[in-house]
């Protein structure tokens, strides 16, 4: 399909995509669980993990050259413009009425050129311009640790030694990272056996990988400060609030489909209390948080050799869209989609 793409205007950037990442969300759009069309349009351009090359620039944007790499963020404000959006914070939009390329109401990066509000578009320095592709689904750790650090240190003298990270997909893996960045002792948790790249990914940075095949998630129980719960999966999440310790916190960052087996919530809520501890979500992401992701990019890359690399399990080429987002075997992590050599 052609779309046009119009010339900048006077805040955006026109965008020359190289690369689109493919991720759950993707698939979850793909399978009528999510997302929403731009208005007036039947369909949706996917595209929300994505690096561009800028190939024009509107008359009032600072900052930005011809040929810089950029990654645009996902989110852009919504349309009454609420106290948070308009103070830089949409990934804590008020309305819900916010809107995302690739994902609600915007088209996403999937296509040859682009178009971008460049108020939310953050520069990658050369060195990025392949492992950039990464960057957002770091953001969503970077979020979700941000927090959780304000969030206890607010509330107490808090020196965390553990974490527990659920899920070993791309933000599983880049939460392992980050964790392990920040001096803590973490542990893994996915179902791929121990010579999984998964399993040797994690291991890479120094944390455990633990197959809850072999290790059941409730041998587990009040051993951790912190909790990040990625897997997604309802009944996973339930489990997780058990396994944070007293003072602990646990950050839900999957999107959850409905359940209806809830288990016992009063025992739940009377351990919530009785051990002092934080049960939030976070989702997405803005810009801060982005530029805090290049640079931990580049920690992460320079401490752990090869770690970024194997991430990306599988190049497609643009022109084989389609079958990109399928999974093609048990060992993918990451599919990054090249629109340009
Ligand atoms: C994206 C976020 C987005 C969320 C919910 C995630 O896959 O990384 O930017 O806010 O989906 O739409």
């Amino acid at each position: 399909m052609d779309i046009q793409v119009p010339g900048p205007k006077k805040m955006d950037l026109q965008l020359e995509v190289q690369k689109v990442g493919v991720c759950g969300t993707d698939r979850d759009i793909i399978a009528g669980f999510y997302g929403e069309c731009p208005q007036g349009s039947d369909y949706l351009v996917l595209g929300h993990e994505s690096i561009s090359r800028v190939s024009d620039i509107g008359a009032g944007v600072s900052g930005f050259r011809r040929g810089d790499m950029v990654v645009p963020t996902v989110r852009r404000n919504c349309f009454e413009n609420c106290f948070n959006c308009r103070s830089g914070e949409s990934d804590m939009c008020l309305t819900g009425d916010y809107k995302e390329h690739g994902i609600k109401g915007l088209h996403g990066f999937a296509r040859e050129f682009a178009i971008s509000d460049s108020r939310f578009v953050v520069k990658l320095p050369g060195s990025l311009s392949d492992l950039g592709i990464l960057l957002e689904p770091l953001t969503v750790v970077e979020k979700g640790e941000v927090q959780t650090f304000k969030l206890q240190q607010g509330r107490m003298k808090w020196k965390p030694k553990n974490a527990l990270v659920l899920g070993a997909g791309p933000v599983g893996l880049l939460a392992t990272a980050i964790l392990r960045l920040r001096g803590l002792e973490v542990e893994t948790v996915a179902t791929r056996s121990k010579q999984s790249v998964k399993a040797r990914l994690v291991e890479q940075t120094g944390a455990r990988y633990i197959n809850a095949k072999e290790t059941p998630l409730n041998s587990l129980e009040g051993k951790y400060d912190i909790v990040f719960e990625i897997t997604g999966s309802a009944s996973v999440a339930y489990e997780a609030q058990k396994l944070i310790g007293v003072n602990g916190v646990l950050c839900f960052l999957g999107i959850y489909k409905a359940q209806q087996d809830t288990g016992d919530a009063g025992k739940l809520f009377t351990n919530i209390v009785l051990g002092n501890k934080v049960l939030f979500g976070s989702v997405n992401a803005n810009k801060e948080y982005f530029e805090k992701g290049v640079k931990d990019l580049l920690s992460i890359r320079r401490k752990w050799n090869g770690f970024l690399e194997k991430i990306i399990t599988r190049r497609a080429n643009y022109e084989d869209l389609e079958r990109a987002y399928s999974p093609e075997s048990e060992e993918e992590i990451k599919t990054v989609i090249e629109f340009r050599k």
